[in-house]
């Protein structure tokens, strides 16, 4: 499932582990969280959040050919 990356302070929300302090359980889906859900390391809202979308390590063809 996709991650997503807090702009502010780097904190990546994992669908796999969810945030057991927010009573989030493993496997939800970041899009299904609640509205007033928060980053769980600085507060920022939803908003501030994005999907992390960095290309996959052997995915990366190759420049030039
Ligand atoms: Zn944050």
């Amino acid at each position: 499932m996709e991650k997503y990356v807090c702009k502010v302070c780097g904190y990546v929300y994992d669908p796999a582990e969810g945030d057991t302090n927010a009573h989030i359980e493993p496997g939800l889906p970041f899009a299904t969280l609640p509205e007033d859900w928060h980053c769980p390391q600085c507060n920022a809202p939803r908003s501030e959040f994005e999907l992390e979308n960095g290309p996959m390590p052997g995915m990366v063809a190759p420049i030039g050919q």
